[in-house]
């Protein structure tokens, strides 16, 4: 993984900051982006993460990958335009 990742949001620009914003449909609450969408308690892989708007976001949800900036470059070296498609996101 490269080192130079940024993580905001793909509609407004809002940085997560680390907090546990995010609440699965099994009551687990916790920071998304530190298991890359997998909820901790039942493992259940979330495609899609809202904004968060009482933090400053603008509360739309966006596909989980399009929220890291850095991943472009390397992901189309290693598989190319595929991986943007919505069907192809869940891996
Ligand atoms: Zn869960
Ligand atoms: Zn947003």
């Amino acid at each position: 993984m490269p080192t130079e990742i940024k993580i905001e949001c793909p509609g407004c620009g809002w940085e997560p900051d680390g907090g546990a914003y995010w609440a699965c449909t099994c009551g687990q609450v916790w920071d998304t982006f530190s298991t890359a969408g997998r909820c901790p308690s039942c493992n259940k892989q979330w495609k899609y993460t809202q904004c968060i708007g009482f933090k400053g976001g603008c509360d739309q949800f966006s596909l989980h990958l399009d929220w890291y900036k850095g991943l472009d470059g390397w992901l189309e070296e290693e598989a190319g335009e595929v991986l943007h498609q919505p069907e192809r996101a869940d891996f």
